[in-house]
């Protein structure tokens, strides 16, 4: 544990809190607790609790079935939200024993990061918004909050699933000023109070939201060029993905005349290893200026978890490539116009004959909302199907 050491000289006992943390790591005894009041779990410390009841949730088995980039039913070797999610808990967990973080903790935030996804990636978020625009809005962050805070029904005594402060806060990663100051009136200095003060979440929130745009740029360029709309070489034009090229080149030359995935692995591996060594370091370096002496410090110092500025401009770069040749693509274009006409047909069924949802969305007094809530947890097939069902017409065939 020698990056431990050489920040933190306070390092608490590792008992049954789980492994060794650091000063500014979120302790679950420190907990703010949850909405309801619980007893503790004999076996389990809070983020453990939490993470386990993500991982039982219904909007959790879900996400198997929505669609990250690719449609579910275009391969079965593309990524799913969740096998992106997986992807995005690893990553976290991995720089967070680094850094002598809660992974229980980073873990939980990752596993429900996208529970609020909408079917068809960001073409049923689009949708959403524009229905839903008169009515309150839509933002898939929010939404997943919402699921974890309500829509989940499984426990006597309460809505949602109860989960601890620090796991919603960690949810919660973007929020605009007027749905903050709503918050405010109905969790007074709850998860929304930070978007008014400018205060930061835990460095477990941060990193779970890094985590996530490491894995999914790796993983879109992956399936990218799996797809076949865009390539390797087209790649090489960014300096990111030369560098591991080429220097896997260097180290494997027999990868020049074998099959192009094997050097495309190798040049991600390289990535994903040199991104993951390059935020440990960067925050290292952060938490030495500012040393936060707890996890409230860090809360009240400017964001800590980063990459270096040049990681950071060739990660931002790697992401604007990818939004223009991958997901601006004609061909991913042609798809997502085609899913968000089924998703607006959709929402406007509904909301005309709610009684065509389950009792509990159909009763709603707030229709819009319950028909917003219902279509986001849909899978893609779901959606396909039901879609077909009201209107007699099969928008996608290979389901
Ligand atoms: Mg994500």
């Amino acid at each position: 544990m020698a990056t431990l050491s050489k920040a933190s000289p306070r390092v608490r006992q590792p008992s049954a809190i789980g492994p060794v943390l650091a000063a500014w790591a979120s302790d679950p005894r420190d907990s703010r607790g949850r909405r309801h009041p619980e007893p503790p779990a004999p076996t389990r410390n809070a983020f453990q609790r939490d993470r386990d009841r993500i991982v039982h949730s219904t909007a959790f088995r879900r996400l198997v079935y929505k669609t990250q980039v690719f449609l579910n039913h275009e391969g079965d070797l593309f990524r799913t939200r969740l096998t992106h999610t997986l992807e995005v808990a690893q990553l976290g967990r991995s720089i967070a024993r680094s850094l002598g973080l809660h992974e229980d903790l980073v873990e939980a935030v990752a596993l429900a990061h996208d529970l609020g996804h909408t079917p068809f990636g960001h073409a049923g978020q689009d949708v959403l918004q524009e229905c839903m625009k008169a009515h309150g809005g839509f933002e898939h962050n929010l939404q997943s909050l919402r699921v974890v805070d309500v829509l989940e029904q499984r426990y006597p005594d309460f809505d949602g699933l109860n989960l601890s402060f620090e796991t919603r806060e960690g949810i919660l990663k973007h929020c605009s000023r007027r749905v903050a100051r709503w918050m405010e009136t109905v969790e007074p200095g709850g998860i929304g109070a930070r978007f008014l003060t400018g205060a930061q979440p835990s460095l477990e929130a941060q990193l779970a939201n890094l985590a996530d745009e490491i894995a999914y740029n790796a993983h879109d360029v992956d399936d990218g060029v799996r797809s076949g709309l865009i390539t390797l070489e087209q790649l090489g034009e960014l300096p990111l993905i030369a560098r591991f090229r080429d220097a896997a080149l260097a180290e494997h030359p027999a990868l020049a005349r074998g099959p192009q995935r094997r050097l495309l692995f190798e040049t991600l591996r390289r990535m994903l290893s040199a991104q993951v060594y390059d935020v440990i370091d960067a925050t290292q370096a952060a938490l030495q200026q500012h040393q936060p002496a707890t996890a409230e410090d860090v809360r009240a110092s400017p964001a800590l978890v980063q990459f270096s500025p040049e990681m950071r401009r060739q990660s931002s770069q790697l992401k604007r490539f990818l939004f223009q040749r991958l997901y601006r693509h004609p061909e991913v274009m042609h798809t997502t116009e085609r899913a968000k006409q089924l998703l607006r047909e959709l929402f406007a069924l509904y909301v005309e004959r709610p009684q065509e949802m389950p009792a509990d969305f159909a009763g709603s007094p707030l229709r819009e909302r319950a028909v917003a809530d219902y279509v986001s947890g849909m899978t893609d097939r779901f959606a396909i199907r039901e879609h077909a069902r009201l209107t007699g017409t099969r928008v996608f065939e290979a389901m």
